[in-house]
């Protein structure tokens, strides 16, 4: 942290804020300007409280140098993580393609759903079990019963399962569940936030729609800092003044993780345009722009879905979308691997070696 005092400041009052800087186990340097003078904190500035010394008399303006995300930034880890679920990966170029209903309505209905999809492609299944409803009046889930007709489903098409948590109290229920979401509800349930962080199991955090890309990486620090790091982020659509779409999706919160953080981050385009027609395009928009997977709701009849029906698709028209996700993926790989497209890496990264500050780990 930089701190730049007024020009003011006397030499009582900056011993002062000295002082007080060092009682919070922090070490600190003076740089004496003509007409400014510069503190440089040096240690874990969080400890200090930047509103109480923006406030200060003396002090012109703080200036922070480090990221509030040290376990999911990449300065102190450069490799993009690749992250378990059973036998599939994703991030660092594994690619995972997410699919199920909404909602778990029934074991005929999951164990159908998961069949297709799996052979359209899907290497995950969803489900929701406890659906966070913004009327008391919409459907709210199976809740406890339908993680057992998930998991069989999952099970019987050799898949691992994704399923969302709306509270602490359900985490025994997801004992079998290997991917734990968490909401765009409850992305800053910090509670829960920290509980997850204790599992040894891998959590899908959503953005929350009207949340930063800078809040979604602290939330994720929340579960890392616990000791679970295998945390993988969804960009879902943030709320904006657009109506024709249920959310808008913001693709570039996807290029701003990616240069920023290490983790996996996926796309989920069913809730961030809330309409079957609009899926497609943005499912290949979001691969295009270097998400790690996709999470589709795939429902065996639409219009049935006892929840976010305009949004379902069948699982025939997940299969198409699957297979020119196939068709984009393997034409970005094929220029990236090409003479032209190595051309264009390897100047780019030889214009970045100058710009690099030094001393960083990466
Ligand atoms: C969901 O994925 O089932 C869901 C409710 O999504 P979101 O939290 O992004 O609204
Ligand atoms: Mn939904």
């Amino acid at each position: 942290m930089i701190i730049v005092l007024k020009h003011d400041a006397t030499p009582e009052q900056v011993e002062d804020l000295r002082c007080w800087i060092r009682c919070h186990d922090l070490d600190v340097q003076t740089i004496k300007g003509d007409h400014q003078s510069v503190l440089v904190v040096i240690g874990d500035a969080d400890r200090l409280d930047v509103s109480y010394v923006e406030d200060l008399d003396t002090v012109s303006y703080v200036k922070s140098v480090s990221q509030p995300y040290k376990l999911a930034g990449r300065a102190f880890r450069c490799e993009d993580t690749v992250i378990d679920i059973g036998s599939v990966k994703i991030g660092g170029g594994h690619f995972a393609m997410i699919a199920g209903p909404c909602s778990v309505e029934s074991r005929r209905q999951m164990l159908s759903i998961a069949s297709e999809v799996k052979a359209a492609g899907a290497s995950l299944l969803r489900g929701g079990a406890f659906k966070p409803r913004t009327s008391p009046y919409s459907f709210q889930g199976l809740g406890e019963s339908a993680i057992p007709l998930l998991v069989e489903a999952g099970r019987a098409n050799a898949m691992p399962i994704v399923s969302e948590i709306t509270d602490k109290s359900q985490l025994d229920l997801f004992e079998e569940v290997d991917l734990i979401q968490v909401g765009a509800r409850n992305m800053q349930n910090f509670e829960l936030l920290k509980e997850l962080g204790r599992l040894n199991k891998p959590i899908l955090l959503k953005r929350g729609w009207a949340n930063t890309v800078k809040e979604l990486l602290t939330s994720s620090e929340y579960i890392m800092k616990g000791g679970n790091e295998r945390v993988i982020l969804c960009e879902r659509g943030i709320r904006t003044f657009e109506p024709y779409t249920r959310n808008t999706l913001d693709l570039s919160a996807v290029a701003v993780v990616k240069d920023l953080s290490h983790l996996p981050i996926i796309v989920d385009p069913s809730h961030a345009t809330g309409h079957a027609k609009y899926i497609e395009a943005m499912s290949l928009a979001a691969v295009a722009a270097g998400a790690d997977g996709l999470m589709i709701e795939v429902h065996d009849d639409p219009a049935q879905s006892k929840c976010d029906a305009a949004q379902a698709i069948t699982p025939d028209q997940f299969g198409q979308i699957a297979q020119k996700v196939k068709a984009v993926r393997a034409v970005i790989s094929a220029f990236l691997t090409s003479p032209v497209g190595y051309a264009i890496i390897f100047q780019r990264q030889c214009a970045e070696v100058p710009k690099r500050p030094k001393g960083l780990p990466c």
